[in-house]
């Protein structure tokens, strides 16, 4: 909603990409800064700076939190996995949850963050609620990184029709001195240092309006220790869930397994494609057919040199194949998946045939020659 649509639609200056896009990509170019496992977005609205977050690779966890629940509502779909990523299993976890409460009230589920994000948040809070914010943000939550934006009521009037605020529900506006002087207090209280900038650039001329929307980034002064961690930490939920996803990954041990028994499996069929293709060479000649052995220069052509050792040579038994899972092992993808040879034992362990020794991957070869 919101995203200050006085600014967008009524001023005389244009901005481009519109004035909320670069709040967002400033966001997330302090995330590719930072690298920042846990990110909660505080008056997350609808959504739309988490659904950007969760592209981020190095985030696993993110939450948002507002006072308003129908607008999370609106969009939090767009949190949801999709099938493409049940398909394929990211290699990182990722877990989105949404929390209806305010930024006046501790929750133990805000705890443990390393940025905490307040996008043009903090003009909407009112007299008590503003006062209770800094202890809640950087006291109680205490991330490593916290980034507040506001609008910077000196650009204003480079703004057409915008007589008082920018937005109706907004409780106030601060030039830039006010904002200033508000988070360096905030900064110097709970042992944090703080640097200002912003996005939406003045015109030419006219640098010291400032930008449009006005920035401090915070940043921890000192790592927490575990007592401080503990200290007075409540344990009482004050904030309502409302939206909860896991998305698949490779670091759940059951999508490992389906993506490792698949790709040994791939890489099986494809090993046997080749020895079945050498041997038809052959099948002109029945004396030469039944003398059929695979050469391993004829494997180590094609695998790249990978099949090194006699042991690690693909065969055929009677109306069997023989493909042995040190040769599927040294294959990049599977080997990255499984990291040792014993993890893939264990994950096919059942699922896979095998040989009675367990030490090679063993198809039929009956029905494509009948
Ligand atoms: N951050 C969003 C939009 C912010 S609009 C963006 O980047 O586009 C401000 C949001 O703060 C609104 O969705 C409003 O519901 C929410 N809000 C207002 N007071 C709040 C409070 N006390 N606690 C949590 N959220 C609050």
């Amino acid at each position: 909603m919101d995203q200050n649509f006085q600014e967008e639609f009524t001023q005389i200056i244009k901005f481009e990409p519109p004035l909320y896009k670069q709040r967002h990509q400033f966001v997330k170019d302090l995330v590719e800064k930072y690298k920042p496992k846990k990110v909660a977005d505080l008056g997350c609205a609808d959504c739309s700076l988490l659904w950007m977050l969760k592209f981020c690779s190095c985030i696993e966890v993110l939450a948002g939190l507002d006072i308003c629940a129908n607008v999370m509502k609106e969009k939090m779909h767009t949190l949801s996995p999709l099938p493409v990523d049940y398909l394929q299993p990211s290699e990182r976890s990722l877990t989105i949850t949404l929390h209806h409460g305010s930024v006046a009230h501790k929750d133990p589920c805000m705890l443990g963050f390393d940025l905490v994000t307040c996008i043009e948040l903090i003009e909407h809070l009112d007299e008590s609620e503003l006062k209770k914010f800094p202890e809640v943000v950087f006291g109680f939550m205490a991330p490593s990184i916290v980034v507040i934006s506001t609008p910077n009521s000196e650009f204003n009037p480079l703004l057409s029709r915008v007589m008082s605020y920018r937005h109706p529900d907004h409780k106030f506006e601060w030039s830039q001195a006010q904002f200033q002087n508000w988070a360096q207090e905030a900064a110097r209280c709970y042992g944090y240092s703080v640097e200002f900038t912003g996005v939406g650039h003045p015109p030419a001329g006219m640098e010291k309006v400032g930008f449009c929307t006005q920035i401090g980034v915070f940043v921890r002064k000192y790592p927490q220790t575990g007592e401080s961690v503990q200290s007075e930490k409540p344990t009482e939920a004050a904030y309502k869930t409302v939206f909860k996803a896991v998305y698949p990954s490779l670091k759940d041990e059951k999508y490992l397994q389906n993506a490792v028994i698949s790709e040994v499996i791939f890489t099986a069929e494809i090993i046997k494609h080749r020895l079945m293709s050498i041997r038809e060479e052959y099948s002109d000649d029945p004396e030469r057919k039944s003398k059929f052995q695979p050469s391993m220069d004829c494997f180590s052509d094609y695998l790249g040199k990978l099949v090194v050792e006699k042991q690690m040579e693909p065969f055929i038994s009677g109306n069997e194949v023989y493909i042995p899972l040190a040769t599927i092992f040294s294959f990049p993808k599977v080997n990255r998946l499984c990291g040792t040879f014993e993890k893939l034992c264990k994950l096919i362990a059942g699922k896979v045939t095998l040989s009675s020794d367990g030490s090679a991957v063993m198809f039929s070869i009956e029905q494509e020659e009948n």
